[in-house]
């Protein structure tokens, strides 16, 4: 049994002024970026560079696809 992680709970915020933002249909959005749906998790995370809120023309620019590293591996000693 294979949990997916539902694309609709994908957080995405502007990189600028760090507001979360809206996005219609973010299945759309990582199929656009060829991201794999069963690929995605909580550690996931959409970065835009301005959003409607800071950007004069309103225009929401290509996301940047992020993976937080909350669980990464332990760094070796030395
Ligand atoms: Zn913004």
């Amino acid at each position: 049994m294979t949990r997916l992680f539902d694309a609709s709970l994908l957080y995405a915020e502007c990189g600028r002024c760090r507001s979360p933002v809206i996005f219609r249909d973010p299945s759309e959005v990582l199929l656009w970026m060829g991201i794999p749906a069963d690929s995605l998790g909580s550690d996931c995370l959409l970065i835009y560079d301005g959003c409607p809120k800071c950007s004069p023309d309103g225009s929401l620019p290509e996301p940047r696809f992020v993976r937080l590293r909350l669980r990464g591996r332990q760094q070796a000693p030395h």
